[in-house]
């Protein structure tokens, strides 16, 4: 009997960790207890225990994602003592740091148990997740984490994943750690900042190819290089700045100008990569993790509470309720205007986030104009209310950066406008699905009742 639920047992041990601690293994053995066959018994467990568990590639990792398995190659390895504490005493415990990479790119990790493998060799995790460190995207093993090696894996060799991956810009996401690309500079500019006590130029811009752009930054000098210029870009290291991919070039980075006779090879120019971008369909913007200077247009569909009159508080920023900052106790709130709502085109709808100089362009009040409209009103969310009538159903056109928290995919609004060119097209396509037709027009129709169109 027991040889028999042994290697169940192991490969439930494997997949969901410490089966005494959950009680899974008390599940089990009732379940055997009712003459469920064992491998019948297993699956069920595994469905039950182990059902949102799914299978990423390194390129599939971002911000607090977790229970997750994945497979990958050892580039690099280490380990360092810790003192943690537990409740009085201090122990000691070591902490493994290193890179994992697959076909699809590589991740810095981090676990608490040894590893099954070193150097070259590939690992099997099972209840992984992710946490964002010192900007990066950090693979975690912990203690409930199971990790096995793996032989004769199909993955490519050391040799192979050790070198920097070529992508282009769209490409480059929250798990790069390292790559080579080719690029426009379409924004540069120089700022001193101290580092450890000395002056030190920085410079920030923003890169461009076909595919789309990226900020970049560079804490070393790039000689000859400029606005305009197209370079080659080999070993920079990719962090994540507000939820954004960011190139960052640094001293052990290659950065060189492409020669006349390279740049006719090139699918873009500086010319073609300057231009302003087209607006994706929303559902594209949804299908990424982040996507940097892009602009996308429809339907505001509705406009989310919080949005209108809100207070800040004067250190860091934060809205303050009450005159009550979170972090800097009671302070003197500055007043300020934000307007958060949903834009559907069709395809999608995301929540786009109004910072205050265009909230007052699409509002047409200025702050002080809306102060006047809330001290006025015996209704606290006056505001609110008006942005509401005013904005609910307006067809507009942003410009900006999205990326995903918690919440989902946020767009962060730079610039807002509503596009002229497309009014007649517009009114065709909303007609179109305002009417349903014989085929498919009945579960198309909600998408804009909602919202009480109207063409302003
Ligand atoms: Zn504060």
């Amino acid at each position: 009997m027991d040889d028999k639920i042994a290697p169940h047992l192991e490969e439930l041990t494997r997949a969901l960790g410490d089966l005494e601690k959950t009680g899974i293994r008390a599940e089990f053995e009732k379940l055997i207890a009712f003459r469920v066959p064992p491998d019948v018994a297993k699956e069920s467990i595994l469905r039950k225990f182990g059902g949102k568990r799914k299978t990423l590639k390194v390129k599939d990792l971002s911000a607090n994602i977790k229970n997750f398995e994945l497979t990958g190659r050892i580039l690099d390895l280490g380990e360092k003592s810790i003192r943690q504490q537990a409740g009085t005493q201090e122990k000691p415990s070591r902490l493994y740091t290193g890179v994992l990479a697959d076909e699809t790119g590589s991740v810095l990790f981090s676990s608490w148990r040894e590893l099954p493998g070193s150097i070259g060799d590939v690992i099997n995790i099972k209840n992984a997740y992710v946490r964002i460190w010192q900007n990066r995207i950090r693979l975690s093993i912990g203690e409930q984490s199971p990790v096995s090696k793996i032989s004769g894996s199909s993955l490519p060799p050391l040799s192979e994943l050790s070198a920097s991956q070529k992508k282009k810009l769209i490409d480059i996401g929250a798990a790069d750690f390292s790559v080579d690309t080719i690029a426009c500079v379409l924004k540069l500019s120089y700022r001193e900042i101290l580092v450890k006590g000395r002056k030190s130029r920085v410079i920030s811009g923003v890169l461009a190819d076909e595919t789309g752009r990226l900020p970049f930054t560079a804490w070393i000098e790039l000689p000859g290089i400029d606005i305009g210029s197209i370079i080659r870009i080999e070993g920079a290291q990719v962090r994540i700045f507000r939820g954004m991919p960011s190139i960052n070039i640094l001293s052990s980075t290659k950065v060189s100008s492409i020669g006349s006779d390279e740049t006719g090879k090139l699918s873009f120019t500086f010319e073609s990569a300057a231009k302003d971008p087209v607006p994706l369909k929303i559902q594209e913007i949804n299908s990424r993790d982040s996507m940097f200077d892009v602009s996308i247009a429809g339907n505001l569909v509705s406009v989310r509470p919080g949005s209108g009159i809100v207070s800040r508080c004067p250190e860091c920023s934060r809205v303050i309720q009450k005159g009550n900052c979170r972090v800097h106790g009671k302070v003197e709130g500055i007043w300020d205007m934000r307007i958060k709502a949903v834009m559907d085109d069709g395809t999608g709808s995301v929540s786009v986030m109004f910072p205050r100089e265009l909230a007052e362009i699409i509002y047409g009040k200025t702050l002080e104009e809306a102060e006047q409209l809330m001290f006025s009103d015996v209704s606290k969310d006056a505001v609110y209310e008006d942005l509401r009538r005013f904005l609910t159903g307006r067809y507009l056109a942003v410009r900006g950066n999205s990326s995903r928290s918690e919440f989902g995919i946020s767009f962060v609004a730079e610039n807002a406008w509503v596009p002229e060119e497309d009014l007649a097209v517009r009114v065709v396509e909303l007609l179109r699905r305002l009417e349903p037709d014989e085929e498919d027009g009945q579960d198309k129709s909600p998408q804009v009742s909602g919202g009480g169109i109207e063409l302003a």
